[in-house]
């Protein structure tokens, strides 16, 4: 990373360049995970050079749907020191570790970390690199700040389990979870109000009658005398008897939450930091719509409200007007209001067809969804992330109604506030205090069966955006980008791991020597789709100076409304109308 200057004036931009605005996070330097670091290690921080890196994996299926039970574990390192434009981008990825399939490695995978880990120790101590701008050698160090996985790989990373009572990895004490018929639910978020919140007061909806304080995690002491307990887990030896854990087992302290004691707490540092693992957006998101959309569609086999959830009622006692209505000898199911009719659902898939978005903002989403909205099918993760931002909260309105329509639109515009590129710490603040809120306003309105643990996740989002910065350096998205050009690599099916590795070197030795070539055309050097462009002294007016030059765009006609558009813009963006915009408004109204 330092061998020409380019690369290495990159890899110092985050101390050299960057220009911290208060309150403002648009890198992870500005985070606290971060700070926090340079506090406790002040030597590390002090050469920009030292490299901060992220360890991201996830296991994937070279062969597409065809033999779904293979799959391989690449590890890739991220380097943070980058600018913010530079640090996501796929060639600045370095793969570690290609860990073969064809089965999923569990708890074997430590195994497997192990030389990442000696390696990782090694940069810890420091190794002699040359440095292009000095032209002189010097120490490199390079530190592991946090992982980067999906729910379930963090369970495979950290040794911490994501199932059962304790799925939730920021909840150690007195988690939300309670057993339902078939299911563990996560609900009773009022527990997150300050106390005297009046939602706090009125919380029979869930059938919960305590008022605990929220759950808490383990303080640094705590996990490590937890870890003291399984230090001498060895992985591929049976693990004791795998009864199931019920909630007389965990007052009583005998639950493991942890079931090993990872190698990745060999580094000297990973007790210390604040964020060792995040907790991925991207699926979340996904997992949210897909559970909002198939219980408003009343898709079969994905909908919550189903005839369990609807016992569950009863069996709290809450929700009279949805519980089993007997009749005779048969039952009736009672519509519940958050589910649309036909009528409805029809209107909705129509209304989503017709959303227009910007070029490269999103996939037709419309393809989704059947024209009666009775099946939903190829929903990708990206698309969730525009229906759950973007048109879930505006498609609601008028079908549902206006309590139910509000709770979407505002965790909507929570999620949309979080994925922003520049995080505020005000929001970020304000976010945590409302983000319960919502939860809460959801539990008023569906079964406590629709709360599963990816729905309880969103509160501890803002807290770890605090400790991280923005989302897009700790989220999936890039990762799995990385994930498919690997994909496509495989020749050779027999051997899929061989032929990702030969094609992964050839391509990272064709990305180094392309960083040298000015003049060569690269994807680097080459400009992007729609170069857009500004000469506003060409056009003396300046509404006309700023475009976008089109490569492919046929000529374009006009209808009338689209004049009538154009003179809006114009009238309400061009400084040089103004004293006539003032001059009409004046003759009218006077
Ligand atoms: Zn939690």
């Amino acid at each position: 990373m330092f061998v020409t200057k380019e690369a290495s004036e990159k890899a110092q931009w985050h101390k050299l360049k960057r220009q911290p605005r208060e309150k403002e996070m648009s890198h992870l330097a500005d985070g606290e995970a971060w700070k926090d670091f340079d506090k406790e290690y002040p030597d590390f921080a002090k050469d920009p050079r030292n490299l901060r890196l992220g360890l991201a994996t996830n296991g994937f299926n070279p062969f597409s749907e065809k033999n779904t039970r293979y799959s391989m574990w690449p590890v890739f390192v991220v380097p943070y020191n980058l600018p913010p434009w530079a640090c996501m981008e796929e060639s600045n990825f370095m793969m570690a570790l290609l860990i073969p399939g064809p089965t999923c490695l569990g708890k074997d995978f430590d195994v497997f970390l192990e030389p990442l880990v000696e390696d990782l120790l090694e940069l810890w101590a420091g190794v002699r690199a040359y440095d292009a701008i000095t032209g002189k050698m010097f120490k490199l160090r390079a530190a592991v700040l946090w992982c980067i996985h999906d729910y379930p790989a963090l369970s495979t990373l950290s040794g911490r389990t994501t199932k059962g009572y304790f799925a939730c990895t920021h909840c150690d004490k007195h988690p939300l979870s309670y057993s339902l018929r078939g299911k563990i639910g996560y609900f009773g978020h009022f527990r997150f109000l300050p106390k005297g919140h009046p939602l706090r007061r009125n919380n029979e909806f869930v059938g919960l009658h305590e008022s605990n304080d929220p759950p808490s995690e383990f303080s640094i002491q705590e996990l490590l005398a937890e870890l003291e307990k399984v230090k001498d887990v060895r992985p591929a030896k049976p693990q004791e008897s795998g009864t199931k854990r019920n909630r007389s087992e965990l007052k009583s302290g005998r639950v493991k939450i942890w079931s090993r004691m990872v190698s990745l707490w060999k580094l000297p540092y990973w007790h210390k930091l604040k964020l060792r693992h995040n907790l991925d957006v991207m699926h979340i998101e996904k997992n949210i719509c897909e559970s909002l959309i198939a219980t408003i569609l009343n898709i079969v086999g994905k909908i919550k409200d189903t005839v369990k959830a609807r016992l569950d009622l009863k069996d709290l006692g809450i929700k009279k007007e949805l519980q089993f209505r007997e009749d005779g000898d048969s039952c009736e199911m009672p519509h519940a209001r958050y589910t649309l009719n036909d009528k409805q659902k029809k209107a909705f898939c129509e209304f989503v067809g017709k959303v227009k978005f910007p070029d490269g903002f999103a996939s037709n989403i419309s393809r989704c969804l059947n024209a009666e909205g009775t099946k939903v099918q190829g929903l990708k993760t990206h698309d969730c992330h525009i229906l759950l931002q973007r048109i879930l909260p505006a498609a609601m309105r008028g079908f549902l109604d206006k309590d139910i329509y509000e709770a979407i639109a505002e965790l909507g515009k929570i999620f949309r506030e979080l994925c922003s590129r520049t995080l505020n710490r005000d929001v970020l603040a304000q976010m945590k205090k409302e983000i319960p809120i919502i939860l809460v306003k959801l539990e008023k309105i569906f079964p406590p069966a629709f709360f599963d643990v990816m729905m309880h996740l969103p509160v501890h989002l803002p807290d770890e955006a605090l400790l991280r910065g923005p989302v897009q350096y700790g989220w999936m998205y890039p990762i799995e980008r990385r994930l498919y050009t690997l994909k496509r690599y495989v020749r050779n099916r027999a051997w899929p791991e061989g032929s990702i590795a030969e094609a992964y070197i050839a391509d990272e030795c064709l990305t180094f020597f392309s960083r040298y070539m000015d003049d060569v055309d690269t994807r680097f050097n080459r400009e992007p789709r729609n170069m857009g462009f500004s000469n506003e002294e060409a056009y003396g007016v300046d509404v006309f100076g700023h475009g976008v030059n089109f490569t492919s765009a046929p000529e374009l006609v006009y209808d009338e409304n689209g004049f009538d558009q154009m003179v809006w813009f114009v009238l309400n963006n061009c400084s040089q109308v103004e004293t006539y915009v003032e001059y009409v408004l004046i003759t009218i109204f006077l």
